[in-house]
């Protein structure tokens, strides 16, 4: 038997064994409850995911020189920290405000800093 035989069987065993585990766990009453489970919460993260506003998200603002490639690029990386969505846009601001930089999430960033300007105000004004 050649090496690359050997490599095929091995292979075939260790598929063969993980498919014998999987069907006896499945036969399992309690693993085929806890499958389900997962199965349920897995289409829960999904939707959820789906429609996921990306309010956590953060941008990187990108550019090469042209030193290398003879050209100018800019661009936007952005990736959402909840549902894990990254794009990255070459310059078209645009495009990436209408999806990522909407009028609640800026809104809701407004907010968000006007607490913390608040909160150090207030801790400022306690220390007198
Ligand atoms: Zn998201």
């Amino acid at each position: 038997m050649t090496h690359s035989q050997k490599i095929q069987l091995a292979r075939f065993k260790k598929e063969r064994a993980e498919q014998k585990l999987g069907e006896l766990l499945d036969s399992i009453p309690e693993v085929a409850e806890l499958n389900n489970e997962i199965d349920s919460h897995l289409k829960q993260l999904k939707k959820l995911k789906a429609n996921c506003p990306h309010e956590n998200h953060l941008a990187w603002y990108g550019c090469n020189t042209g030193n290398y490639d003879l050209y100018e690029e800019y661009w936007v990386d952005v990736e959402c920290f909840d549902c894990g969505e990254n794009e990255r846009y070459y310059s078209n601001q645009e495009e990436y405000e209408k999806k990522w930089e909407t009028d609640e999430i800026k809104a809701k960033k407004l907010k968000e800093q006007m607490a913390a300007i608040t909160a150090d105000a207030l801790s400022d004004w306690n220390e007198i």
